[in-house]
């Protein structure tokens, strides 16, 4: 069934990663190695694009790098010598094979491949305007409004007509392109995405994060500048600058979350700066108690911070099921429950009779934090109080994580005492907005600063217009359903 609808749009709550590569024989199995240590940014598709001289060769599929990337049948038919890819994750809409990036276009000037990491808070208007004119969009996504921005440009070269495109998007974006001759890779003028460059030998890559260089032994060069564009040829690598310059306004999310904790992001070890962020809170909200107990994966490095900080010994006294996805996956609210107790398990022996401190990066609705904290009460512990790494969620994010709706977000909701007794511990504390920016080094949130962060998941403060939101055409809006 397909019910049409231009203005539709899934995209509002999407991660993703992406990866580049130039001039390199076994560019495709490079490209899925990469994909393969992003994974953890997009778990619902993947493709790769490789150009063997004369042909785009693509592969799109649903589900996970390792199950489509990973023959060499498959692998074999990408043949080429650039490869560009990306891993896709949407939690709302459909997830069709039409929406799986990378987009391929024929354009008047050439074949032209797409791969967006990020949110454009402008699609909804861009994309009216292009259907009024005539522009037949083939997915939901927003990624192909700056495809068609590029196929009606009215610039000669593909560079000045996406650079053209990009001057009309609003929103963050990290994007890798491929035509015949070469890569692309651009950021956002707020370089609110990460996109860095590395080099294997003479070749060179670009990834949303170096655990996607270290994987296939490349060495991390430098990071793409916020509003840099580069292009890499056979001559090298080019750098411009088009776009007017901006505030830095880098996502503290993923920091605190999203990244991979051995991943250096914008100069900044993940890894470390969670283990700061976990200290901050330890100094902030001290608390007696015998044990410190990370919620697994991501509380882990902020639990160590913490434990370090406050001398108190850290256990691992949840285990985490790595065999089951992420708990925000899961469609429904009923599924998402049953996620949370399919992925963890009380380590009893540790728990029985102890006070224990449960540190968790972050709470969005509160589903884990309900779980884990009855959880460790059924295993007998005396006392649970729970330390988040992160001020409260009170705002969604529209440039690029997967947030709620603020009706769902519980810190949008309730104070942090009506927190406490909706989770059921017997305390609960947040790292403060100034705790969080001392974690990264800087002396409190100072928003003149510009090598400053986008906060406005806590804060509300959102750096680059929500056109589409202000306007009211946000996800309300229809959307095209399809099945095969
Ligand atoms: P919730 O259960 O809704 O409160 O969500 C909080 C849990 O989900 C924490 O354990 C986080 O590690 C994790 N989390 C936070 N933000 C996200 C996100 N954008 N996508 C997936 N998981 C997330």
């Amino acid at each position: 069934m397909l019910t049409t609808n231009p203005f539709d749009d899934d995209t509002l709550h999407e991660e993703c990663g992406v990866f580049a590569i130039y001039g390199h024989a076994e560019a495709a199995a490079l490209t899925a190695l990469g994909l393969h240590a992003l994974q953890h940014r997009g778990q619902e598709a993947a493709g790769i694009a490789a150009f063997d001289g004369k042909t785009f060769n693509v592969q799109r599929a649903l589900g996970h790098v390792g199950d489509n990337f990973s023959s060499q049948e498959v692998i074999g038919r990408l043949k080429g010598h650039a490869a560009i890819g990306h891993t896709r994750y949407a939690t709302t809409g459909d997830v069709v094979l039409r929406n799986v990036q990378p987009l391929f276009a024929e354009l008047s000037v050439g074949g032209f491949a797409l791969a967006h990491n990020g949110n454009l808070t402008n699609n909804q208007k861009l994309r009216r305007r292009l259907v009024e004119r005539g522009s037949i969009f083939q997915s939901t996504t927003d990624t192909e409004v700056v495809v068609h921005l590029i196929a009606t440009s009215l610039n000669n070269t593909v560079v000045d007509r996406m650079i053209d495109a990009l001057r009309q998007v609003e929103g963050a974006y990290s994007c890798v392109a491929m035509l015949d001759d070469a890569i692309i890779g651009v950021r956002d003028p707020n370089g609110v995405r990460p996109l860095c460059l590395g080099k294997l030998g003479d070749v060179y890559i670009l990834a949303s994060e170096t655990c996607a260089l270290d994987i296939i032994g490349a060495d991390f060069v430098r990071d793409i500048e916020p509003g840099e564009l580069v292009i890499i040829d056979k001559d090298g690598l080019h750098s411009r600058h088009p776009f007017p310059r901006a505030q830095r306004r880098f996502c503290i999310f993923e920091h605190i979350y999203f990244a991979r904790p051995d991943s250096v992001v914008e100069g900044t070890s993940v890894y470390e700066a969670r283990k700061h962020i976990g200290a901050e809170l330890a100094r902030e909200s001290h608390v007696d108690a015998d044990i410190v107990i990370p919620v697994p994966d991501s509380g882990v490095p902020a639990a160590l911070g913490y434990a370090n900080e406050a001398g108190i010994p850290f256990e691992l006294g949840i285990i985490r099921n790595h065999y089951v996805g992420r708990t925000f996956i899961e469609p429904t609210d009923q599924i998402r429950h049953l996620g949370v107790r399919l992925k963890h398990n009380a380590n009893r022996a540790n728990i029985a009779g102890k006070r224990v401190i449960l540190v968790d990066d972050s709470i969005v609705r509160g589903t884990t934090s309900v779980k884990i904290v009855a959880m460790m009460r059924a295993a007998g512990a005396r006392e649970v109080h729970m330390r988040i790494a992160s001020p409260p969620t009170t705002h969604s994010c529209f440039y690029g994580v997967n947030t709620p709706e603020r009706n769902k977000l519980l810190a949008a909701q309730m104070d942090i005492e009506e927190m406490n007794d909706f989770i059921g511990s017997d305390s609960l504390a947040f790292v403060s907005i100034d705790g969080l920016y001392r974690a990264m080094g800087k002396r409190s949130r100072n928003t003149s600063d510009d090598q400053g962060y986008c906060d406005a998941c806590f804060t509300g403060d959102y750096p680059i217009s929500l056109t589409d939101h202000d306007n009211g055409s946000g996800a309300t809006v229809s959307r095209l359903a399809e099945s095969a």
